[in-house]
Order: structure tokens, then sequence, then C-alpha cells
């Protein structure tokens, strides 16, 4: 057993403080990676707080994670001590199923093992995230950062980065294409780049209205300010393609009258149940899809590509002990566009036995 210092929630209304845990032992197929950086992701703050419900505590949150190899299983071939590696938001899954085999573990038939509050493979053994000085993962589940990348702007890609991409890529938005972005926070800013990237033309729908240089900055095409009401109907039937990344609850239907024929909005933010008015959706014959972060390969590829095209996440870096802050600031919107954790400064915060 490995002891490791990290951060952990020890009920759903206290506080992250320092919490000292056990990762296992290297197995064949193991890579212990010493933790350079770890993205703050709205998620972190949903299980921590146990609003998606089934939470376990102590949580050490975490699933945007960058740091060093410094360890390998007997049997690992794909990595060595020094590589820059990366997590995301699942370290097993079960290999076998259907989902596994074509490659979209993050839909793993038999439940893929989540980062942090999940469970391994064996159903029983807890999982503690990146919220801490070092993880172990099968070799499989991790990731390779492309060279030149910054670590700290590369962490979020595991998260809001997979999250983004991955319908964008999956439900086919071109260049050309009248898309849109619910959103303009983690993952919000990641589909800006990407939409930006693939030439499609790119309007942010906010409710902040001082986000709009920002938007034009990240590469969107125009801004609009969701507040005032008038904006749905003088947007009406505009776009192909919406992708909603809002974290609390809001009205779906009148985004859905924002597509036009045949359009598709995809749900990417996980709050908690909305109504659907079925009229939005035959009046156009709209489609209203969600998506769930994406396959080890498709992250891959997700990387790769931002390492062509030149893209990182907006971040601000913090201190391990600011975590609480940051996610008080990130439910207030108040984050330009991710917070990350430098985890030097995980020694900083003291340590607890757990
Ligand atoms: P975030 O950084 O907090 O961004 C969410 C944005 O939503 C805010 O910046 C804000 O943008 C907007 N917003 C917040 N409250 C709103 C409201 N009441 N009405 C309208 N807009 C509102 O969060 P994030 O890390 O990007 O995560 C977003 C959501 O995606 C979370 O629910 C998270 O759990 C979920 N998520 C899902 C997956 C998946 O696999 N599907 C993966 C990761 C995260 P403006 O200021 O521009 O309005
Ligand atoms: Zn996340
Ligand atoms: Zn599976």
């Amino acid at each position: 057993m490995l002891r490791t210092r990290g951060y952990a929630a020890t009920g759903p209304s206290e506080r992250l403080g320092p919490y000292e845990f056990d990762r296992r032992d290297l197995r064949a197929h193991d890579t212990l990676v010493d933790i350079q950086y770890c993205g703050v992701c709205h998620s972190d703050i949903h299980q921590a707080r146990d609003e998606w419900g089934g939470s376990t505590f102590p949580m050490v949150p975490g699933h945007e994670v960058v740091g060093i190899v410094a360890g390998v299983g007997a049997e690992v071939s794909r990595w060595n001590v020094g590589d820059t590696v990366g997590v995301g938001v699942f370290v097993d899954s079960c290999r076998v199923c259907e989902a596994c085999r074509a490659g979209e573990e993050q839909y793993c038939e038999r439940g893929m093992s989540q980062t942090y509050n999940g469970r391994e493979q064996d159903g029983v053994t807890p999982t503690y995230g990146g919220y801490s000085e070092h993880i172990v993962v099968d070799e499989a589940y991790v990731l390779r950062i492309p060279e030149r990348m910054s670590p700290a702007g590369t962490a979020p890609l595991l998260c809001a980065g997979i999250t983004t991409y991955s319908p964008i890529r999956h439900f086919g938005v071109r260049a050309g294409d009248r898309a849109a972005v619910v959103g303009l926070g983690g993952l919000g800013h990641m589909a800006v780049k990407f939409l930006d990237a693939l030439g499609a033309e790119v309007t942010v729908l906010s409710r902040s209205a001082g986000k709009e240089d920002d938007a034009a900055r990240l590469g969107a095409d125009d801004f609009v300010v969701t507040s005032d009401e008038a904006a749905f109907t003088s947007n009406a039937k505009r776009f192909d393609f919406i992708l909603d990344t809002v974290s609390a609850g809001h009205d779906y239907n009148s985004y859905l009258s924002l597509l036009r024929r045949d359009g598709t909005m995809a749900l990417v933010g996980l709050p908690g149940p909305s109504p659907l008015d079925a009229g939005q959706l035959i009046d156009a014959r709209r489609r209203l899809a969600g998506s769930s972060v994406g396959g080890i390969s498709e992250t891959q590829e997700m990387l790769d590509f931002c390492a062509a095209h030149g893209i990182e996440a907006d971040v601000e870096v913090i201190a391990m002990k600011q975590v609480n802050e940051a996610f008080e600031r990130t439910l207030r919107s108040d984050v330009r566009y991710r917070f990350v954790i430098d985890m030097t400064t995980l020694g900083d915060a003291g340590t607890a036995a757990g």
C-alpha cells in the first residue's frame, strides 16, 4: 500500500480538507502517476455535495489529472517512468461488453469505474480521485499528453475537453454549421474552441453579459445574453446544433426553440430533472440528445487534435487549500474558465489521518 496525501469531503455539507489514504500496490498492468495538476470540474461539486444522490464519503474528488509516470507494474508496456500522462473520468471498465469493445468505455454496460466516488471493477473497493499526490491506474486507462502542451492547461481537457469534443464529433458538426454553446464555463469555453477550430459559426448563449469579450477571444462569432427573454424570439430557429453545458436547472424548451428543422440539442450539463414539451421537438423535427465524456481512444484523439490546433483550457491555477473558495466561485459562474489545482501545494495544506 502506498500512503497518499489528498483532500477530501467527509460529508455533503462539509468543506474539503486534508485526508490521508492508501493507494493499492502496483499490479502487473498498473501505472503509478505523480499528480502535477488536477482541474476542478462542476461534477466535483455536484458529487461532493451529493446533488446526484448516492455519493460515498470520505470523497477525494478530481478527474482532470495530469502527472508524471513514477512507477510501472511488471507487465506494463505502454508507459515508462518519466512520461507525462493524463487520467480522466474513469479508471477501468469491464472490457468485454459491447460498449467497451466499441471503445465507448464510458457507456460500459456493467458500469465503468469512476475515477472517484466509484468502485473498482471488483464492485467493492472505493476509488479516490485526483485531489491527491498520486494515483494508481491500469495502463489501458491512461492517456498520452502530447509534447509541448502545458500540464496545467491540459488537465481540464481530460473531462471538460472530451465531454464537449465527443458530442460535437458524434453529431457531425461541420464547417459552416450554425452552432450554439449554452453556458460559458469550463465545458462551454472548450466547446467554443473546438467548434471554432472545426469552422462552425459559433454563438455563445450566456446569462453573463460580462463574458462577451472573452467569448470573442475564445473564438465565438456572436454572443447572446439569455437573461433577456426577447433573445429567444429574435434567435428562433437559428441553429443546427446546440450544446447545453449548464450546471443548474433551466428550461430546455426555450433553448430547443432556437433549433432549426432537424437540428440537434445535446445535453452535457447535468442538473436535476426538467420538464420537456413534446411540441418543441415536433415543431421542427428537432432532436434532444445527451452525451457522457468520451472513450479512451476518442480522448487520445481529442488530445492530439488539441496539440495540432494549439488548443488548451484557459486556467486559473490555485493552491490546494483554495479549493473550497474555488467551489464557491464556480457556483457563482466566476471562473475564467477552469480552476486547476497545483498539486505541489498539497504539503502547504497540512495533513490529517483518514
Ligand atoms: P461551470 O464551469 O460551472 O459552467 C457552467 C455554466 O453554466 C456557468 O458558467 C454558467 O454560464 C451556466 N449556468 C450556471 N447556472 C445557470 C443557470 N441557472 N441558468 C443558465 N445558465 C447557468 O461547470 P462545468 O464544469 O462546465 O460543468 C457543467 C455541467 O456539465 C455540470 O452540470 C457538470 O456536472 C456537467 N458535466 C457533465 C459531463 C458529462 O459527461 N456529460 C462531464 C463533465 C461535466 P454563463 O455564466 O455563461 O451563463
Ligand atoms: Zn468532470
Ligand atoms: Zn463494459
